[in-house]
């Protein structure tokens, strides 16, 4: 037994020093392992590659760096700025890559003296940033910086300003509803925000008439007496996406909806259609699938008209566009359809309405996860009968006339006042 319980203890004594032997071992390999970064960070980061994706309302940059940076960010105003600080770093990265697109109006890289180097995305319009984050390559040796942003209100960035302080490594948002835009509740005081959209524009005409009238100068003609009525009707804030004969990207139609923090976004539109014997209005909003092949082939058209406008449309990313909106835009979703549902019922005591004048597709520009949205086909102008109305400024004036009495309805129930 003592025989034994000598070598128990000296098992354990051996093991005991062994122990010692192996921590004393580890604490030096620890020691040498986190000593090496530091030693290595004399020497300046290498920026080995730089990619944007995204559009007008979401982006997301990438950076991809031969070790670990350490990076802060902060914002700046005039205008709207990302600004990312890093260790020194040598940036070799394609020119090509660079190039605004999206909400990311520039990008700009140096070193800003003392051994620091600065990243600086100037964006579009406001913005808020959902993530800076550093991840280790999976598939690569290296690490990236990843920089996701969305296209906000003026009010969601000053805030984000007043309240920031340089924040340091990987860091997510935390308001996710603010960065959102907040459906509910609303800014409290905020006036009931409306942003009409007339379609089309600039290079791309849309529709014609079959006496020749264009359906962007219908649309605008439309808008503009529409946003009059709204002002004479209620307390509101009422914005165009475009005030004169100008292209605009559908996804830039959105980014204007978001930055005035719309609380109701209506796109005006009067197409044509095969028969000329169809007239009548009809409200339209977003699905994934079509209420029916007219209402899909007419958002294929709509959806055509960047490409129309020789834009080169670049693949969506969908991981940045989709994954976060969801649960928003299934609340969104509910207003959308409330809202399409009483302007069918206005419009019905005034104007001639097409059968099921309540229709859904997918719609890009109704896509704004945060703001209630409707595509407004006036009527077609494919048929004369129709052409000749949307000409006339009575009968606009009409149409306009029930279009706010639904926007008053929807705005008393969201804000309780009316306005
Ligand atoms: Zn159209």
């Amino acid at each position: 037994m003592e025989t034994r319980n000598g070598w128990a203890d000296l098992t354990d004594k051996a093991s005991f020093s062994g122990i010692w032997f192996h921590a004393v071992l580890c604490g030096f390999l620890l020691a040498l392992f986190v000593s090496l970064p530091l030693r290595a960070s004399a020497a300046p980061l290498e920026a080995k590659a730089y990619k944007m994706a995204g559009d007008a309302t979401h982006m997301r940059i990438v950076m991809q760096f031969d070790r670990e940076p350490d990076p802060r960010w902060f914002l700046l105003r005039g205008p709207h700025r990302l600004v990312i600080d890093l260790p020194e770093t040598n940036f070799s990265v394609d020119a090509r890559e660079l190039k605004a697109r999206g909400l990311v109006a520039g990008v700009r890289f140096g070193n800003v003296g003392e051994g620091r180097s600065r990243l600086i995305l100037s964006a579009k319009g406001p913005f808020a940033v959902e993530r800076v984050e550093v991840l280790e390559n999976e598939k690569s040796e290296g690490y990236r910086l990843v920089a996701d942003i969305a296209a906000s209100s003026e009010r969601v960035f000053d805030e984000a300003l007043a309240e920031q302080t340089q924040t340091t490594g990987s860091t997510q948002a935390t308001k996710k509803t603010d960065r959102l835009g907040q459906m509910a509740p609303r800014a409290a005081g905020k006036r009931f925000t409306i942003v009409i959209d007339p379609g089309h524009g600039g290079i791309d005409g849309g529709a014609e008439g079959v006496n020749g009238a264009v359906e962007k100068s219908v649309t605008l003609a439309f808008a503009t007496e529409l946003k009059k009525k709204l002002e004479q009707t209620g307390p509101y804030n009422v914005f165009l996406t475009r005030e004169k004969d100008e292209f605009l990207r559908l996804d830039e139609r959105v980014r204007i909806a978001r930055q005035h923090e719309a609380d109701l976004f209506i796109s005006i539109h009067a197409d044509t259609i095969r028969l000329k014997g169809i007239r009548g209005a009809t409200v339209y909003t977003v699905s994934d699938k079509a209420s029916d092949a007219e209402a899909a082939a007419l958002a294929v058209r709509e959806n055509l008209s960047d490409e129309l406008a020789g834009i080169e449309i670049e693949e969506e990313n969908h991981e940045v566009a989709d994954i976060l909106v969801d649960l928003i835009r299934r609340e969104t979703h509910t207003f959308s359809m409330r809202f399409a549902r009483s302007l069918v019922g206005e419009l019905s005591t005034a104007v001639e309405l097409i059968n099921n004048p309540h229709r859904s597709a997918g719609f890009k520009v109704l896509r704004a996860p945060d703001v209630p949205s409707v595509l407004v086909e006036l009527g077609y102008l494919s048929n004369a009968k129709d052409e000749a109305q949307l000409l006339d400024p009575d009968w606009r004036g009409k149409a306009a006339e029930r279009i706010s009495a639904a926007v008053e309805l929807f705005a008393t129930e969201r804000t309780g006042t009316g306005g």
